[in-house]
């Protein structure tokens, strides 16, 4: 419909200038510019060429007056590099213009390149073998999630291995941030209790990769805050759904890291990572299991398959995952993605508690589905950007800028450009 709408646009304006010049008195004159006030050139109208050869116009230029270059800008080509010339075309390449640029700049060597870039694509991995070796048997839940994303994220991050570290070199990373929380909750909730800002103090110095006694200070008052707000008044927020005695039980509960063992979930596909806290209920034999998280995101997946994965390692002590949740340390939720486990008709399924999209019930086997959904597209080597087929997906991703020469290849241009 955009598309139609345009190319009406475009046909108006096309008769719009055949009946200026058509009903012109005297003369006719077009004025165009060819650089910017700063000097830096301007790719020509694509319709300069038809107008001039058609219309045998005399060609008057005017240095720049005003401009930091003074003088003519000679031929666009002369006046940018080979270079810059050849970005600046490339994005009409495969458009109506590129034939009239090509023969204006002896683009040939350029669209030679093109032609080769742009053949056909299947975004996929062909040495399987060597594949799945790197990728081998055993996921955490965010590279699960990432692939699940973007399967294009998940080459970049994890098979070529182009995943971007940021600089933090005062304050802390993200993810050291969440690893001084998680100690500091461990300690408080495990029975050091008041002394938890001892234990801050300790952790954030062993994280902070700066000494200075100012970065020190900031960060612990502001780590402090949170913490402080989390233990006396987030903490006692229940979440729904959640009947029971509880009390802290385990912290930072790990399988498949640092020598645990892995927890099968599919036939060949293990899963590794750290389920913050384990709480008990004695009188049920029931887990809660609670991630905390910084701020309002989690997805319900991660609790689904850290519930599995409490059920066997918990196994033998006859305990079994009757609820979860995600506990923010900041924002206005304090509980999301609340959820009970239930039996219905022999299966297992997850309860969420609703509101705004969130609700809903997983069962055992749509979370097994998801999984090897997963797992089959990694190990088939299918990677395709998912900008190709879903936009809006892309805005937070760390390799936006990419996202232009996916979508440029399939003849979109640049019109994602930010
Ligand atoms: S920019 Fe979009 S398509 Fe590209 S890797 Fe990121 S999410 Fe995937």
């Amino acid at each position: 419909m955009l598309q139609d709408l345009l190319l009406t646009r475009e046909k108006q304006q096309r008769l719009n200038l055949y009946l200026s010049i058509t009903t012109a008195g005297e003369a006719i004159h077009f004025t165009l510019p060819e650089s910017t006030i700063e000097g830096e050139p301007i790719l020509p109208s694509p319709y300069l060429k038809d107008i001039l050869d058609s219309s045998g116009a005399t060609v008057q230029r005017r240095g720049l007056i005003a401009g930091k270059r003074q003088g003519l800008i000679p031929e666009l080509k002369d006046a940018m590099s080979r270079l810059e010339l050849d970005v600046a075309a490339s994005k009409y390449f495969k458009g109506p213009f590129w034939p009239g640029l090509r023969e204006r700049f002896g683009l040939q060597r350029l669209e030679a390149s093109l032609i080769d870039f742009n053949r056909e694509f299947r975004w996929e991995v062909k040495d399987l073998e060597k594949l799945r070796k790197h990728l081998g048997q055993t996921f955490s839940f965010s590279r699960l999630k990432s692939y699940d994303d973007c399967p294009f994220l998940f080459f970049l991050s994890y098979v070529a291995g182009l995943d971007q570290k940021t600089d933090h070199i005062f304050e802390l990373t993200p993810l050291d941030e969440g690893n001084v929380y998680h100690a500091v909750l461990r300690d408080y909730f495990s029975g050091k209790g008041e002394e938890w800002e001892g234990s801050l103090a300790e952790n954030l110095t062993k994280h902070l990769l700066h000494d200075s006694s100012v970065v020190f200070k900031f960060e612990f008052a502001r780590l402090r805050e949170i913490l402080l707000d989390y233990i006396t008044i987030r903490e006692s927020k229940r979440p729904r759904l959640m009947s029971g005695e509880y009390y802290p039980f385990d912290f930072e509960k790990a399988f498949g890291l640092s020598g645990t063992a892995r927890v099968e979930v599919i036939p060949g596909v293990y899963l590794r990572g750290k389920i913050d806290r384990v709480d008990l209920d004695e009188t049920s034999d029931s887990i809660y299991i609670i991630d905390y998280k910084r701020g309002n995101s989690g997805d319900k997946e991660q609790l689904i398959l850290y519930s599995l994965a409490a059920d066997t390692l918990f196994a033998d002590s006859g305990y079994t995952v009757a609820g979860g949740v995600f506990k923010t340390l900041t924002g206005t939720t304090v509980n999301r993605a609340a959820f009970k486990v239930e039996t219905v008709n022999g299966e297992r399924v997850w309860r969420f508690v609703g509101g705004r999209g969130e609700g809903g019930d997983w069962s055992e086997s749509d979370a097994l589905a998801w999984v090897r959904g997963i797992t089959e597209g990694l190990y088939a080597g299918k990677f395709a950007p998912v900008c190709l087929s879903q936009s809006g997906k892309c805005f937070n991703c760390r390799f936006k800028k990419m996202k232009r020469v996916a979508t440029w290849r399939d003849g979109k241009e640049f019109a994602d450009e930010e």
